[in-house]
């Protein structure tokens, strides 16, 4: 029987969703729209516009050139094409403008629902001192250092590392992206530290609030995705393990995250579902942690859809896009915690146009393409043999997710996935991710955010 949405005034019923992304997230969210009987409307920039997935959304529609900055974040151009075509919300994707504050308020002062959190929402959350105080405030635990501005009295910052305890990191209060900190190992340095991070601040983010907090040396980057509908009801669906980084961008991500006592993460999570009731959030978001000797330390919270949900809709059945959008019409979350049962263990390798040696991004035609196929695998991906994969943007062209009862059975299904996958034409991280999968240290499970880059070090040098 179909549902039928049950609005507030805060969440008109819509029938159309504008798609304001591409590449795989545009296209899975169209899938998921589809599924709820929607209709789709997807905005391209003109480098996308022979991209062959359009013709699955109802309207395709070019709204400017290759940059960026003129077409997948041109917001005027998106809600122009929202009104002309009568979409009632908009699905940002991930990136883009999936976490700005701005762009969530104008398309909701245009009448119409941003599929994720109010601008509010974001707005505390992208402001990292903010984001602190309100976890503070729910009980997440956080990394050790005071949740406010550092004071520009030297004495007094001296004060505060020497109670944190060195090494500390400073950090930009609008960073993002890895970008916009430093770790101080002693005060012989730190002053220059804050002035160096203050600029860079200034300039990266429009603001230099900084703030300081305790550098932990060896930890595992461990997430916990909540789910929330707009009448109070939220639920966590599990955490993943997305320590296998290289330059803070994740390579592989998995759930759960091994090896984790439930009698340690169940009182974070539950934390991180009461902080979301608290400020009264919306939609699908990620808590960020470090974990260090049994300890979770909040970093972040992402308020989107991220590029590694598959994972935890793989172990909890839960379809993360279509309850997202459930949840912007205003429907109530049709399951409550006890229902939330998470099985067997999945992974995501990330498949990036990109050379495996240099990183160096590898743009071009793909002129053969065999997928992997068979029981426990998916494949998120855009891409097909005579896609011309664009210079302009991330590599990412595909995402390879296997989920078996067992991690031990799903490292086995993830390198028949990786051996049968064929990418031709253009280079691709696929010899890398082959080989990690080969590795006894990943294999054991636990690794911290450091291991790839120094598994990529030993390789680059024997
Ligand atoms: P961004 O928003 O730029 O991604 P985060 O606060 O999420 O910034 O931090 C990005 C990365 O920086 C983390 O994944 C971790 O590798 C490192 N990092 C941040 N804070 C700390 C800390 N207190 N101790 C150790 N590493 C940290």
């Amino acid at each position: 029987m179909p549902q039928v949405a049950q609005h507030d005034e805060r969440t008109p019923g819509f029938d159309t969703v504008l798609i304001a992304n591409r590449g795989e997230i545009a296209l899975r969210i169209l899938k998921a729209c589809k599924d709820l009987g929607l209709k789709t409307v997807m905005v391209c920039s003109e480098a996308d516009r022979q991209a062959s997935y359009g013709a699955l959304a109802d309207n395709f529609i070019c709204i400017g050139p290759a940059s960026a900055g003129k077409s997948y974040l041109n917001k005027d151009a998106i809600l122009l094409v929202a009104r002309m075509t009568g979409a009632g919300a908009v699905h940002p994707g991930y990136g883009f403008l999936s976490e700005n504050a701005a762009f969530s308020a104008a398309v909701e002062d245009a009448g119409m629902v941003f599929i994720g959190p109010t601008a509010q929402s974001i707005a505390t959350m992208g402001d990292k001192i903010a984001a602190k105080t309100a976890m503070i405030a729910a009980g997440v635990p956080c990394v050790p250092g005071p949740d406010s501005e550092l004071p520009d009295d030297k004495a007094a910052v001296e004060a505060i590392a020497a109670d944190i305890g060195y090494p500390v990191i400073v950090k930009a209060a609008g960073g993002g992206g890895g970008r916009g900190m430093r770790v101080v190992t002693d005060s012989s340095v730190l002053h220059e530290s804050i002035s160096t991070t203050r600029e860079e601040a200034r300039q990266a983010f429009g603001t230099p609030a900084l703030y300081m907090e305790k550098f932990l040396q060896h930890p595992r980057h461990v997430e916990i995705q909540v789910l929330c509908d707009v009448h109070g009801n939220a639920v966590w669906l599990g955490h993943r393990d997305c320590s296998m980084q290289r330059r803070h961008q994740k390579v592989v991500e998995e759930a759960p995250a091994p090896g984790i006592p439930v009698d340690i993460i169940e009182p974070v999570a539950t934390a991180c579902v009461t902080a979301c009731q608290q400020i009264g959030y919306r939609g699908v978001g990620t808590f960020e942690f470090l974990y260090e000797d049994g300890g979770f330390y909040f970093i972040e919270m992402n308020t989107r859809l991220q590029v590694e949900h598959p994972v935890t809709e793989m172990t909890s059945g839960v379809d993360i896009v279509q309850a997202q959008i459930k949840a912007a019409q205003g429907i109530p979350l049709d399951i409550t915690q006890v229902d939330v049962v998470t099985e067997g263990h999945a992974f995501e390798c990330r498949i990036n146009a990109e050379d495996p040696e240099t990183f160096l991004a590898s743009a071009g035609t793909i002129t053969g393409l065999r997928l992997p196929s068979g029981p426990s695998i998916r494949v998120d991906t855009h891409v097909h043999a005579g896609y011309k994969v664009p210079p302009y943007y991330d590599s990412l062209i595909g995402k390879l997710i296997v989920h078996a009862p067992t991690r031990a059975e799903a490292i086995i299904a993830m390198r028949r996935a990786l051996a049968e996958t064929e990418i031709d034409g253009i280079s691709t991280n696929l010899p890398l991710l082959r080989a990690l999968f080969e590795d006894e240290g990943f294999a054991a499970g636990g690794t911290d955010i450091h291991y790839l880059e120094k598994w990529l070090k030993r390789r680059s040098v024997s």
